[in-house]
């Protein structure tokens, strides 16, 4: 039987009328050469951003199963356009919703997990001949309300379905052509991989290389699908997002990476005694705030000094639960510095070498930047540092692994 091909277009791609008749083209050419094509999509340009909006101004707290409702619809006009724009150039096209191709997820509105999805009516059009598009994003629970996956989470719907289908490859077109060893806007020489690991695209992602969503990725792993990062634009091959044992090569470091939408917190005095860790950080991710990097000092006089960072944006609902901590455990009132940058750098060449953080430290200690926190991982070393020295970090520690162009 011919090839089952999986294509996911974001946002961007699909921004305008025109853009969608240039991916329907795209589409096309698969097509005509007699592969059974699914097509995932996303909204159109921000028109999620906008849903959003919508509904601020009718309320700040509106019911969860509310705005799943309103934000699946993004989706729809995409896939029904997309359509359309397929029929007008002479390909036969099916769009479906998530409902109707029974992308059955749990009950959990904005951050739905897939748990099963039906391929028999996905099955029925391809047997017709036709294009299958499938809204991105979007499922539905058992009860049948619809639910949305989290943002971004339309990479999520184009894996699942590959690994449904038992498709090889599943193809995510954006506006990037690829995974870089870091944001070129930072980095000049910042050059494209042709493969990076699931593992290192996980850390990425959690860094807020916003290429892929993150459980598009632990898919890909699960499942054995290769996932295809690359421009809807242009014709260039991307990067192939595989499982290690495909890479013969394993870097040391593939990405270094700049975070800097965390603010860092410290509480210092905080007595020694067990259970005061769980206490502060069970109260705050029970606000579903997430703590990133933390640091406990070892015990001096029977005192800690705790620190750790979380999200600017948390800042609020945080600062009420640190204070009345602080207060109940008679430590110092919380120090909040909202000018850090988290700097790491990723690779799973990491786990059978050594001297890589020696390394980095190194590169930090030439250009005078002071390391105020380190935390490690087994293919990831992240070091705060003062805001205004992110982008030389990133650069000096690029070049001190010879990832540039020419180098
Ligand atoms: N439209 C959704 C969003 O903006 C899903 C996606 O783009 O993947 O988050
Ligand atoms: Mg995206």
């Amino acid at each position: 039987m011919a090839n089952i091909i999986v294509q996911k277009f974001g946002g961007t791609s699909v921004g305008t009328p025109e853009r969608i008749m240039n991916v329907a083209k795209r589409i096309k050419r698969y097509h005509d050469q007699g592969d059974r094509v699914v097509v995932v999509v996303s909204a159109m340009g921000h028109s999620t951003d906008e849903l959003i909006e919508l509904a601020e101004q009718i309320t700040k707290n509106p019911p969860k199963r509310e705005m799943d409702m309103l934000l699946s619809t993004g989706e729809q006009v995409s896939v029904s356009l997309l359509a359309m724009a397929l029929w007008e150039i002479g390909t036969p096209a099916q769009s479906f919703t998530g409902s109707q191709v029974k992308m059955i997820t749990d009950g959990n509105f904005s951050n739905a997990k897939i748990e099963t999805v039906d391929r028999s009516k996905i099955d029925g059009a391809l047997d017709q001949g036709k294009v299958v598009i499938v809204a991105g994003f979007q499922g539905i629970d058992k009860e049948g309300n619809i639910t949305t996956l989290g943002r971004g989470g339309s990479d999520t719907s184009a894996v699942a379905l590959a690994a449904v289908l038992g498709a090889k490859e599943c193809e995510i077109y954006t506006d990037v052509d690829g995974v870089y060893t870091a944001d070129p806007r930072v980095v000049k020489q910042a050059q494209k991989h042709t493969q990076i690991t699931y593992e290192e695209m996980l850390e990425l992602a959690s860094l807020g290389a916003g290429v892929l969503h993150s459980r598009s990725v632990e898919l890909g792993m699960n499942y054995d699908v290769v996932i295809h990062v690359r421009s809807s634009f242009n014709d260039n091959p991307g990067t192939l997002v595989v499982s290690e044992d495909k890479i013969m090569e394993k870097l040391k470091v593939s990405g270094v990476t700049a975070k800097n939408d965390q603010a860092r917190i410290t509480i210092a005095n905080v007595p020694d005694k067990p259970g005061l860790a769980a206490h502060l950080f069970g109260e705050l991710s029970s606000r579903d705030i997430m703590v990133d990097v933390i640091v406990q000092s070892s015990p001096y006089n029977g005192r800690n000094t705790i620190s750790f960072t979380i999200a600017k944006k948390d800042l609020g609902a945080a600062i009420p639960i640190l204070e009345s901590f602080a207060k109940s455990e008679s430590a110092e009132k919380p120090e909040i510095n909202e000018s850090i940058s988290i700097v790491s750098a990723v690779g799973v060449g990491m786990k059978s070498h050594v001297g890589v953080a020696a390394k980095m430290f190194q590169s930090l200690a030439e250009s005078g930047i002071n390391i105020e926190m380190i935390s490690t991982s087994e293919i990831k070393i992240s070091c705060v540092i003062p805001r205004e020295h992110a982008e030389t970090a990133v650069n000096r520690i690029h070049e001190a692994f010879q990832l540039s162009k020419n180098s």
